[in-house]
């Protein structure tokens, strides 16, 4: 049988990337799943969990030796990628764009890696797998509900005896799968939404969440739906025209990003500065690189001398982990199915969704973004 097995995540990840259900699922299958103790403790899925479901739980150690299958939700520390073997596959977020170095290291121990941000997204086959989706989906929804809780206000009106409160004016920028979300769950919340988006397609879909859609004179479609980077002088444009929308606003939730690169700058330290006392950003984007808000900070909240909160969510989709799992998990046991052929894992390189999904095979590094990338 092919062995399957999923790591415990470091520290601060609450993620498991294999839940219960899954692993009943693929016992079902005739896959053996091996469990690292305690890999599910922090998504709610205790051991005992996992052994109900048939898997079998073992130190990590042993599940890194005996696997042929190892699903994580991060990439793999030094150490760990050291010690895997020739012709194992490892599945994840592996970071393919933002770590080369990483992938050079799975190549080298002859891994087969698999990097869900190297799904295509438009092969509609694929969209089992695509783990960006799933949990930027749950990550748009937290940011909004992390939102309202900092908010010292309401987000619905409220008429009380004591008097009518105003409904919070939520601004969402960017409106890819974590802005809609986030739009979807401040609108239930009973705030009033706008969103805005470089790319002009994504009108309909912030319309039909009953949102403002915002424009700015710089529009900025790429390729396969994506959007493409902006020219220093369309980003300066872009800013001065959001500066007066983010005024107007309560809460800005940032979700914007271009594949591969670092997040664009939308609000500037300025309007940071002149953001009203109350304030709430938070940033999606936040990342060692930098995020869509001048001086957030992964994982901090930053309160401007005016008392503006900046709330850096790197990790939304962690704090939300039995959700965000179970979704992960799904997205992991359709790459599992895909590559399963007669009870052995196969690679077609030549198929148009393992082509782009996979980083190394066998130790190679065979995909054309990755290589263009790393040159
Ligand atoms: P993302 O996380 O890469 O970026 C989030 C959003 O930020 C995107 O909507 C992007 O247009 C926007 N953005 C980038 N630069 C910006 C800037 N300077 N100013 C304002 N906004 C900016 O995107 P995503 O959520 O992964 O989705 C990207 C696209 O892919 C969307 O069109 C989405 O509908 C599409 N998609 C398609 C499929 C599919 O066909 N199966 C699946 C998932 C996503």
């Amino acid at each position: 049988a092919i062995v399957v097995s999923a790591l415990k995540e470091a520290t601060g990840e609450n993620r498991v990337a294999l839940t219960p259900d899954v692993v009943s699922r693929l016992v079902k299958g005739n896959y053996e799943v091996l469990i690292e103790q305690g890999a599910g403790v922090n998504a709610f899925y205790p051991d005992q969990a996992y052994q109900d479901a048939g898997a079998t739980l073992v130190s990590r150690d042993d599940a890194i030796k005996q696997s042929n299958l190892i699903a994580v939700i991060n990439q793999l520390d030094a150490t760990t990628i050291g010690q895997l073997t020739a012709g194992q596959t490892l599945i994840g977020l592996l970071a393919p764009l933002t770590d080369p170095d990483g992938i050079k290291a799975l190549a080298k121990q002859k891994v087969t890696a698999l990097a869900f941000e190297l799904l295509p997204r438009t092969v509609s086959r694929a969209q089992t797998m695509d783990v960006l989706s799933s949990q930027s989906s749950v990550a748009g929804y937290k940011a909004a509900l992390v939102a309202a809780d900092k908010f010292s206000r309401y987000f619905p009106m409220m008429i009380t005896a004591a008097g009518t409160a105003k409904p919070a004016k939520v601004l969402v920028l960017g409106t890819g799968v974590a802005g809609l979300q986030a739009i979807g769950t401040a609108k239930r919340l009973g705030a009033v939404v706008s969103g805005y988006d470089v790319r002009p397609a994504s009108r309909g879909e912030v319309e039909s969440l009953g949102a403002t859609f915002l424009t700015t004179s710089v529009s900025g479609a790429g390729e396969g739906g994506y959007a493409r980077q902006l020219t220093p002088e369309e980003t300066q444009q872009q800013q001065d025209e959001l500066a007066g929308f983010i005024a107007e606003n309560n809460v800005i939730i940032t979700t914007a990003q271009v594949p591969g690169r670092k997040p664009p700058l939308l609000v500037t330290q300025k309007s940071v500065d002149e953001a009203k006392p109350g304030t709430i950003f938070i940033d999606l984007a936040a990342s060692d690189l930098g995020g869509n808000v001048a001086s957030s900070k992964p994982n901090e909240t930053v309160m401007t001398p005016a008392g503006a909160q900046i709330i850096g969510a790197g990790d939304m989709a962690s704090q939300l982990p039995a959700a965000a799992s179970d979704m992960f998990s799904k997205n992991v046991q359709a790459v599992i199915n895909y590559v399963t052929k007669e009870e052995a894992l196969s690679f077609d390189v030549d198929d148009d969704v393992l082509g782009e999904l996979l980083a190394t095979y066998n130790g190679d590094i065979i995909s054309n973004r990755l290589r263009g990338a790393m040159n």
